[in-house]
């Protein structure tokens, strides 16, 4: 029977018929081998068609295979089924422990779909999470299984930022460090003014992960969050006054949701996300934009949306500013270059929040935006292509691996050009 089968945010409905959820790794196998045209949807927290198979095509969900979360204590390594999310897989390594290096917002989302887009979240030294992925398996069009190894293979920078180009991932092999505890500081009203590009680097660098939160309606930055590592010092931090009460980042909603705050030191899985896993996350009711730009431009960059202020704000419910350290996935939005990232939290009203996309991304253009994979973007891909140095890399990678387009789509095939 047709189901209908949405993403998280519920503007995109796919038009495949079935979400299939094969039982056992064979199965996947046999379903993948004798399929033309196949898609894997991780937790659907993307908001835009990237896991998209089309009206004939398969999509299918790894829920139903048997959780797969191994620890290796000695190693410091774990390795993850590709259906799992960072939450369950977060509290099974803190068990041993052992910690993740950093989480994106949320913890919600899953470890294979998150480091297919370059899900990241923020510090100057923190690259995205597919940063700490060192072997990825994946099943191929032909239902063989190929395993591929950082610094096993040149081909690496290929296929873990991968949009879900190449197969499905069925496990992802994660480096840990030893468990730390984060407090959550949070400051209100940094001024843009006076901001230049050297303190805005001191401001980012004031704690393990910093974020500054804005709804545009002023000039400046409404909030402040250091995440501040307890085996790091305590930061003075003179650009804002503390919060005198738990703030959640779309102003006048309630800090419920979110992750203990007021400097109580608590578990990295429990500070590094802002929301709690057991709640709704961010508004419930949006659509998200993020550009990641060269670090150096930030201040600039900032300036560029003050000027458009009166345009974001009346369908802006946050604009987030985060900083990612370079990595080395080929078609990761912070491939070869520090990173600033710019988010921005719309209202759920795709018509109305488009025509401000594209006004943001005319402003945006000078500083060589990479949007984000999994988020609502208009720009061309044919202008995207010139931003990633190694596309053609990843090209020959897809060409290889999946020759007869078995896990392309509309999305793909418009980033590769072809
Ligand atoms: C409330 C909210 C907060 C967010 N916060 C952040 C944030 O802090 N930082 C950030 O960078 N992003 C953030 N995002 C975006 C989100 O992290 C990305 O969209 C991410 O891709 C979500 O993972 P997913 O499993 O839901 O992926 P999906 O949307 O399900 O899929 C994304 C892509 O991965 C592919 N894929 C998924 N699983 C597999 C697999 N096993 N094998 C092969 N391909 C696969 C899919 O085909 C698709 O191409 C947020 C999104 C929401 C809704």
């Amino acid at each position: 029977m047709a189901e209908t089968v949405t993403n998280w945010a519920g503007n995109i409905t796919y038009a495949a018929k079935e979400l299939h959820r094969p039982h056992s790794l064979n199965a996947l196998r046999n379903l993948v081998a004798g399929s033309s045209r196949v898609r894997v949807l991780g937790s659907g927290h993307s908001f835009n068609a990237i896991a998209e198979p089309g009206a004939d095509g398969v999509l299918l969900s790894l829920d139903a295979l048997a959780p797969e979360i191994d620890v290796d204590t000695t190693a410091r390594t774990v390795r993850v089924g590709g259906g799992a999310r960072y939450a369950e897989l977060a509290r099974v390594v803190h068990r041993h422990g052992l910690a993740l290096g950093n989480m994106a917002s949320l913890p919600h989302i899953s470890v294979a779909g998150s480091v297919a887009t370059g899900t990241h979240g923020s510090g100057v030294g923190n690259g995205p999470l597919a940063s700490s992925v060192r072997a990825v398996e994946i099943v191929v069009a032909d239902g063989s299984l190929e395993r591929f190894t950082r610094g096993g293979t040149n081909r690496f920078g290929g296929v873990v930022t991968s949009l879900g180009a190449l197969g499905v991932v069925t496990a992802l092999t994660l480096d840990l460090e030893p468990a730390y505890e984060v407090e959550q500081h949070v400051f209100t009203e940094m001024p843009l003014e006076g901001l230049d590009q050297a303190t805005f680097e001191t401001v980012m660098s004031a704690a393990y992960s910093v974020s500054l939160f804005t709804d545009w309606r002023a000039p400046g930055f409404r909030q402040v969050w250091l995440k501040r590592r307890t085996d790091q010092p305590l930061p003075d931090f003179p650009w804002a006054a503390p919060a005198t009460e738990k703030m959640h980042p779309v102003p006048g909603m309630s800090a419920v949701n979110c992750t203990e705050q007021s400097g109580v030191p608590g578990p990295w899985h429990e500070r590094l996300p802002h929301f709690r896993a057991e709640f709704t996350p961010s508004s419930g009711a949006e659509l998200q934009s993020e550009y990641l730009l060269p670090r150096e431009s930030a201040v600039a960059a900032l300036h560029a949306l003050d000027g458009i202020r009166e345009t974001l704000a009346p369908v802006l419910q946050t604009c987030e500013v985060r900083t990612v350290a370079a990595d080395e996935q080929w078609l990761s939005p912070s491939y070869g270059r520090d990173t600033v990232a710019l988010h921005f939290t719309w209202i759920e009203d795709t018509g109305t929040v488009l025509p401000v996309v594209r006004r943001l991304e005319e402003a945006l253009a000078p500083f060589d935006p990479r949007p984000h994979w999994g988020k609502v973007f208009t720009t061309p891909a044919a202008g995207l292509r010139a931003r990633y140095p190694r596309l053609d890399d990843f090209r020959d990678t897809v060409e290889d691996l999946d020759p007869r387009g078995t896990f392309s789509n509309t999305f793909v095939r418009d980033v590769l050009g072809r």
